[in-house]
Protein backbone atom coordinates (compact mmCIF):
# COMPACT_ATOMS: atom_id res chain seq x y z
CA UNK A 1 0.00 0.00 0.00
CA UNK A 2 1.04 3.28 -0.87
CA UNK A 3 2.05 6.06 1.51
CA UNK A 4 -0.43 8.07 0.38
CA UNK A 5 -3.34 5.29 -0.02
CA UNK A 6 -2.86 4.48 3.58
CA UNK A 7 -2.75 8.28 5.20
CA UNK A 8 -6.33 8.48 3.24
CA UNK A 9 -7.89 5.31 5.28
CA UNK A 10 -6.26 6.59 8.19
CA UNK A 11 -8.02 9.69 7.63
CA UNK A 12 -11.66 8.16 6.66
CA UNK A 13 -11.20 6.03 9.34
CA UNK A 14 -10.77 8.74 11.98
CA UNK A 15 -12.96 11.19 10.37
CA UNK A 16 -16.19 9.82 9.44
CA UNK A 17 -18.04 13.07 8.75
CA UNK A 18 -17.44 12.73 5.31
CA UNK A 19 -14.43 15.91 4.53
CA UNK A 20 -12.70 15.09 1.96
CA UNK A 21 -9.38 13.57 2.90
CA UNK A 22 -6.03 16.53 2.05
CA UNK A 23 -2.44 16.17 3.57
CA UNK A 24 -2.97 19.49 5.70
CA UNK A 25 -6.33 19.89 6.43
CA UNK A 26 -7.24 21.66 9.89
CA UNK A 27 -8.01 20.61 12.98
CA UNK A 28 -9.69 23.33 14.19
CA UNK A 29 -12.67 22.15 16.13
CA UNK A 30 -12.75 19.82 19.41
CA UNK A 31 -10.32 16.70 19.13
CA UNK A 32 -11.96 13.65 18.92
CA UNK A 33 -14.31 12.48 22.31
CA UNK A 34 -14.38 8.21 22.70
CA UNK A 35 -18.02 6.56 22.25
CA UNK A 36 -19.04 4.89 25.47
CA UNK A 37 -17.59 1.64 26.50
CA UNK A 38 -19.48 -0.82 24.70
CA UNK A 39 -21.15 -4.64 26.34
CA UNK A 40 -19.09 -6.47 23.49
CA UNK A 41 -15.60 -3.80 24.08
CA UNK A 42 -12.94 -6.03 24.36
CA UNK A 43 -9.68 -5.31 26.22
CA UNK A 44 -6.42 -4.18 23.92
CA UNK A 45 -3.31 -5.41 25.21
CA UNK A 46 -1.40 -2.09 26.63
CA UNK A 47 2.90 -2.63 27.18
CA UNK A 48 4.20 -0.31 29.21
CA UNK A 49 6.83 2.10 27.41
CA UNK A 50 10.28 1.59 27.42
CA UNK A 51 12.55 4.33 27.67
CA UNK A 52 13.44 6.33 25.99
CA UNK A 53 9.87 6.53 24.47
CA UNK A 54 10.60 6.42 20.67
CA UNK A 55 9.48 9.40 18.59
CA UNK A 56 6.61 8.87 16.78
CA UNK A 57 4.51 11.12 14.09
CA UNK A 58 1.12 11.75 15.37
CA UNK A 59 -1.29 10.96 12.80
CA UNK A 60 -4.53 11.68 14.84
CA UNK A 61 -5.52 12.25 18.38
CA UNK A 62 -8.49 12.38 20.96
CA UNK A 63 -9.38 15.54 22.76
CA UNK A 64 -7.13 17.00 24.96
CA UNK A 65 -9.80 17.83 27.56
CA UNK A 66 -9.95 14.58 28.46
CA UNK A 67 -7.77 12.89 30.99
CA UNK A 68 -6.70 10.29 29.32
CA UNK A 69 -5.29 11.25 25.57
CA UNK A 70 -4.77 8.07 22.92
CA UNK A 71 -2.74 9.04 20.27
CA UNK A 72 -2.12 7.05 16.83
CA UNK A 73 1.14 7.55 15.74
CA UNK A 74 3.24 6.30 13.18
CA UNK A 75 6.71 4.58 13.48
CA UNK A 76 9.59 2.99 11.53
CA UNK A 77 6.66 2.01 8.74
CA UNK A 78 4.49 0.82 10.99
CA UNK A 79 1.72 2.19 13.74
CA UNK A 80 0.73 2.32 17.04
CA UNK A 81 -1.56 3.65 19.21
CA UNK A 82 -0.33 5.62 22.90
CA UNK A 83 -2.13 6.25 26.00
CA UNK A 84 -1.35 8.83 28.13
CA UNK A 85 -2.86 9.37 31.34
CA UNK A 86 -2.47 12.08 33.23
CA UNK A 87 -1.69 12.04 37.25
CA UNK A 88 -0.59 14.43 39.71
CA UNK A 89 2.45 11.82 40.22
CA UNK A 90 3.18 11.90 36.17
CA UNK A 91 2.08 10.51 32.92
CA UNK A 92 1.06 6.82 32.35
CA UNK A 93 2.15 6.05 29.23
CA UNK A 94 1.41 2.68 27.68
CA UNK A 95 1.28 1.35 23.96
CA UNK A 96 0.14 -1.40 21.68
CA UNK A 97 1.76 -3.18 19.34
CA UNK A 98 4.02 -1.76 16.01
CA UNK A 99 0.86 -2.79 13.45
CA UNK A 100 0.37 -2.57 9.59
CA UNK A 101 -1.74 0.58 8.77
CA UNK A 102 -4.98 -1.61 8.09
CA UNK A 103 -5.02 -3.47 11.45
CA UNK A 104 -3.90 -0.11 13.58
CA UNK A 105 -7.23 1.78 11.64
CA UNK A 106 -9.19 -1.51 12.61
CA UNK A 107 -8.11 -1.14 16.07
CA UNK A 108 -8.20 3.31 16.30
CA UNK A 109 -11.96 3.04 15.44
CA UNK A 110 -12.95 0.43 17.54
CA UNK A 111 -11.40 2.72 20.37
CA UNK A 112 -13.18 4.94 18.81
CA UNK A 113 -16.54 3.78 19.02
CA UNK A 114 -15.96 1.66 22.46
CA UNK A 115 -15.33 -1.34 21.08
CA UNK A 116 -11.88 -1.77 22.31
CA UNK A 117 -10.24 -0.08 25.25
ZN1 LIG B 1 -12.85 17.83 24.28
Amino acid sequence: MSRTASGELLWELMHPDDRAWTPDAPEEYHGLHLGWQRAACVPIEWHRRTLPAVKIRVCAHTCECMVIVYELGAYGGKYLIRRTTRRAEGDRVVETDHLGAKDIGELWSRLLCGLAR
